[in-house]
C-alpha cells in the first residue's frame, strides 16, 4: 500500500507516518528529513536548499522528485507514506511517472485538516530526538520520562531553525498557494481522504487505522 500524508506544516505528517512506519512496517518516506540530511552533509543538493528552507520556501520540483526517486524502490515491498511531497501539481505528476514505472498507483491520500492558529503552536514546541527523529512538543507530547526519548532512550534532542513564527507564516502561505490546490486533482480520483487533525495523536493514529483497514 502506497499512502500520502498531506496537510500544512504541523498537521501531524511526521508523527503519524512514524507510528505507520513502526507499527505496520512501512516506510516513510519525507522529503524534509532528505533534504535537511542533505544540508547537514553539505552536499550539493544541500547547499542549494538551505537558504530556500531558512525562508520557508519550496525546493525545486526537480531536486525533490530526484530524491523521492533514489528512495522509492526501497520502501517497494512495505509499502511507502509520502510525508511532504508532493507539494505542487508538478510534484503530483512526477509520483505518478515514477510510481507507474514501477507498476504501482496511490491507494489513499489522507488530508489532516486543522486550524492554522495551532499549528503555529504546534511548530514552535516541536522538537525532536536527535538520535533517532521521533517527534515530541513542549506542551502536547513530551516525553514520558524526562529527557529520555520513548522509542530510542536516546538524551540528545533538537530543534529545526525554520521552526519559528515568522518562516512559519510563510510556509503556511507556500501550502496554500501551491500544496493545498493539488487536493482537487486527487479527488478526482476519488483517493482523497479527510481526517481531523485537531484530535489528539491517538485520535488521529486511529482515524489513519480504519482508512488503512477498510
Ligand atoms: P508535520 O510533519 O505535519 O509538520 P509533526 O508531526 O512534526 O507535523 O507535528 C508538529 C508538532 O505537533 C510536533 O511537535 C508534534 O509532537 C505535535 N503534534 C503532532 N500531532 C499532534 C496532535 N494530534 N495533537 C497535538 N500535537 C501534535
Ligand atoms: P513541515 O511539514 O513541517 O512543513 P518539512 O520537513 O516537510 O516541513 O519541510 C521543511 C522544508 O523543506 C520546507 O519548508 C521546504 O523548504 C522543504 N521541502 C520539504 N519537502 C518539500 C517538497 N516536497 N517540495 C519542496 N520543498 C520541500
Ligand atoms: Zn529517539
Amino acid at each position: 500500500m502506497d499512502i500520502i500524508l498531506l496537510g500544512p506544516p504541523g498537521a501531524g505528517k511526521g508523527t503519524q507516518a512514524q507510528r505507520l512506519q513502526a507499527k505496520r512496517g512501512m516506510i516513510q518516506l519525507s522529503t524534509g528529513d532528505m533534504l535537511r540530511e542533505a544540508v547537514a552533509k553539505g552536499t550539493p543538493v544541500g547547499l542549494k536548499a538551505k537558504a530556500v528552507m531558512a525562508a520557508g520556501e519550496l525546493v525545486s520540483d526537480a531536486i525533490v522528485s530526484a530524491l523521492i526517486g533514489e528512495r522509492l524502490d526501497t520502501a517497494a515491498a512495505h509499502g511507502a507514506i509520502f510525508d511532504g511531497f508532493p507539494r505542487t501539481h508538478h510534484q503530483a505528476e512526477a509520483l505518478e511517472v515514477l510510481l507507474g514505472e514501477r507498476g504501482r498507483k496511490l491507494d489513499h491520500v489522507i488530508e489532516l485538516v486543522v486550524d492554522e492558529d495551532e499549528l503555529v503552536k504546534r511548530i514552535i514546541g516541536r522538537f525532536t530526538c536527535a538520535a533517532c527523529g521521533a517527534p515530541y512538543h513542549d506542551q502536547f507530547h513530551m516525553p514520558k520520562v524526562e529527557g529520555t526519548c520513548d522509542a530510542c532512550g536516546g538524551h540528545e534532542f533538537k530543534r529545526r531553525p525554520d521552526d519559528n513564527e515568522q518562516t512559519v507564516r510563510t510556509r503556511m502561505a507556500e501550502y496554500r498557494a501551491k500544496t493545498a490546490p493539488i487536493l482537487p486533482y486527487y479527488e478526482s480520483k476519488g483517493l482523497v481522504r479527510r481526517v481531523d487533525g485537531m484530535q489528539s495523536v491517538e485520535q488521529v493514529a486511529t482515524a489513519i487505522d480504519a482508512i488503512l483497514d477498510s
